[in-house]
């Protein structure tokens, strides 16, 4: 067997979505996921951050030769089934080890902390009967809104309307900018008490629906941000960490930074086949609201921002609360 023969070290590993929303492309969800190369290494190290989504997506789709075989592209995968594949790949190709340091949201120390990937990530599946859109009625507005999970694309617009607002930043963006655009995404349809149907189908669509959520009462995002929660799958990439010199206990998201990418000094052996990829299979049952989130960050050293620790673990509705004010600055952490 040829050494650099990619397909052959490659596994098979199972979706957290079991592939129901693609139809029938994917039976079952299963995907095999080969090693990336240097090629694959030298997009990400090579990108600014800025940049590094669509890094991802051509990382992802280099990795995962089963959905070129079926049609499908990385972007038109769920956020969590990306978020899988990405961790599942980064494992055959450098190991279960990813060790990170991740700022202390009391005083500040960088607290050393090693993920062991994916053993330490709880997954939960998506049900036989799932299916989308899925519905709630909001508790204060009365509206009744149909909603879904984002895919890849989704990200990217999130993306780009993310670089549109840095671009015209007069230094007030504060928190998540894009919350409420990243909300209104999941949102298919509302029907308003009066009986009036907004449907998202086209970008003044979706400009109406973002004015909605911008101004939606609090309790109503909640009711949105759990129902979509409640139809997630994915792992939770947060890990609970103690700081060794305040006692702070605080939560962290998975941070992609460069060393996710490219192990430095703390290397371990290629894994080869020993790596056994279905260890989430063991925790089928995970936390209450899967996670997306993951940050990412171009700097090995760089620590997730106040919005990715501390707190208590979010659903993939808000995954990836990174700190926005990231891309601004270049080099921040960014959410995926
Ligand atoms: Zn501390």
């Amino acid at each position: 067997m040829a050494e650099n023969d990619r397909s052959v070290l490659g596994t098979d590993v199972e979706l957290p979505s079991r592939g129901l929303p693609y139809g029938d492309k994917l039976p079952g969800g299963v995907v095999r996921v080969t090693p990336w190369t240097t090629r694959e290494q030298m997009l990400i190290a090579g990108s600014n951050p800025a940049q590094s989504l669509p890094a991802i997506n051509t990382l992802l789709d280099r990795c995962t030769p089963t959905l070129t075989e079926v049609g499908l592209r990385s972007v038109d995968l769920i956020t969590a089934d990306r978020v899988f594949l990405l961790i599942m790949a980064r494992t055959v190709s450098h190991g279960q080890s990813y060790p990170v340091r991740v700022k202390c949201t009391v005083c500040g120390l960088q607290v050393p902390h090693t993920f062991r990937l994916p053993d330490d990530m709880e997954m939960r599946f998506l049900p036989d009967n799932w299916s989308q859109p899925f519905e709630t009625l909001l508790p204060v507005s009365n509206a009744r809104v149909q909603l879904r999970l984002l895919r890849g694309h989704d990200d990217m617009d999130i993306e780009r309307y993310k670089e549109s607002l840095v671009r015209q930043d007069q230094g007030d963006i504060i928190g998540d900018p894009t919350y409420a655009y990243r909300m209104s995404k999941h949102v298919v349809s509302v029907t308003y008490p009066d009986g009036r149907v907004v449907e998202n189908r086209t970008k003044g669509d979706m400009g109406s629906v973002h004015a909605w959520y911008q101004s939606l009462h609090a309790m109503d995002d909640a009711e949105v941000r759990n129902t979509v929660a409640e139809h997630d799958c994915g792992f939770d990439t947060y890990a609970e960490l103690s700081c060794i010199r305040c006692s702070n206990i605080f939560e962290v998201g998975l941070p992609l930074s460069i060393e996710f990418f490219r192990p430095g000094r703390q290397r371990e052996r290629p894994p080869g086949r020993a790596v056994d990829l279905n260890s989430h299979r063991r925790s089928d049952v995970g936390r209450s609201g899967s996670d997306g989130a993951v940050a990412t960050s171009a700097d090995p050293d760089q620590v997730p921002g106040p919005e990715t620790t501390g707190g208590g673990s979010p659903s993939a509705a808000d995954g990836g609360r990174g700190s926005d004010e990231g891309a601004a600055a270049g080099g921040g952490v960014r959410s995926f």
